[in-house]
């Protein structure tokens, strides 16, 4: 269950402003957030002390919410407190809470506007494990880029394409379709109608992938679908290029990385894990390879941009990480 907060303001105390106010911050809140009526188990209102022609609660049995338990409370007089406003709580059952605030209470809540952080870095450095954990702390999207590109070399191998070019790939890249999906706050990947997100993390699509994400007419496909998905709402991007290229203005940026031999056996505990058979060495080695294309291929390599703040996790736990990335997050809000 989640508390969606919300606020708005009305230009007068009459009821047909409140009515109006409360309608279009409730209607907003179950658009923004994808509500059905049974998933919203209470809906909770204050108001400022200046507000006295009609309940909230009664303005939104009104508006027809009137399935689901309603209850309004008057707030105390505060000095300096936003005048006419309507705060809500709303509890559904759901996964995440976009919060709303309309009209003059936009202004109450700066830490809303929408932002996008940007951690990239070489495989294995533990960006994703971060990111995971930094768009749960903020209620944020995680977008996982990297899955993407595995999704396009399944497709490639599973169309039995070996060496990748331009104009073997290109065709695939035309009809392609890759679907990315959340359940349950967690991110599936889905090509051709087909949940990969296991498939894509076998180890011989993670080198394919790095081979076919070189390509331009892959990347080019790849960063539209990841600038749309990112202009939609505030997340966390996890990839190559996000803070160099896929998106330049990012307000938080850092780049993830740690020494080779720390990061293959991370790659390797986390294998051996899943069950699969593998060898130290050669994924250190296949590490080191996937560095190097990434790094010196010509279209958006893997690089650190300008603005990032470098992390080296090395010799770091996963909470020292966090830590200090959302310092340098708090720093700058
Ligand atoms: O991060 P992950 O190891 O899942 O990514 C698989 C491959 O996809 C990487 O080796 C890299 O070549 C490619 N990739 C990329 N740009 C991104 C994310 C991943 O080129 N933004």
């Amino acid at each position: 269950m989640k508390g969606i907060r919300g606020a708005t303001t009305v230009g007068a105390d009459t009821p047909e402003e409140i009515r109006k106010a409360v309608k279009e911050l409730l209607d907003e809140t179950v658009r923004k957030n994808n509500l059905k009526e049974e998933e919203i188990v209470c809906i909770l209102f204050s108001n400022t002390s200046d507000i006295r022609s009609l309940y909230p609660a009664k303005a939104a049995r009104e508006a027809g919410y009137s399935h689901t338990a309603l209850y309004s409370s008057l707030e105390p007089e505060m000095d300096g407190a936003l005048p006419l406003c309507i705060r809500v709580l709303l509890l559904a059952e759901c996964e995440r809470a976009e919060h709303v605030y309309l009209r003059g209470a936009k202004g109450l809540r700066k830490d809303l506007k929408k932002f996008a952080v940007a951690l990239d870095g070489p495989s294995g450095s533990g960006k994703s494990t971060i990111a995971k954990l930094l768009a749960k702390a903020h209620n944020i999207l995680y977008l996982d880029t990297g899955a993407m590109y595995r999704a396009c070399a399944l497709k490639a191998l599973r169309e039995g394409i070996g060496q990748v070019t331009e104009e073997k790939v290109k065709p695939l890249m035309d009809g392609l379709d890759l679907r990315i999906e959340y359940k349950g706050g967690t991110q599936h990947t889905v090509l051709d109608g087909e949940d990969v997100s296991e498939a894509i993390r076998r180890p011989e699509v993670s080198m394919a992938a790095s081979d076919i994400s070189a390509l331009r007419c892959v990347r080019e496909k790849m960063v539209e679908m990841q600038r749309r998905i990112a202009g939609e709402q505030s997340c966390v991007l996890d990839g190559r290029d996000i803070g160099s290229f896929v998106l330049p203005d990012a307000e938080f940026k850092f780049y993830v990385t740690a020494k080779s031999s720390v990061r293959a056996k991370r790659r390797y505990d986390e294998l051996r894990a899943k069950g699969f058979a593998v060898d130290l060495a050669a994924l250190q080695k296949e590490i080191e390879q996937r560095d190097k294309n990434d790094s010196t291929r010509e279209f958006s390599p893997l690089c650190k941009a300008a603005d990032a703040v470098e992390v080296d996790t090395s010799d770091m736990t996963i909470d020292e990480v966090l830590a200090f990335i959302e310092n340098k997050i708090q720093e700058r809000v």
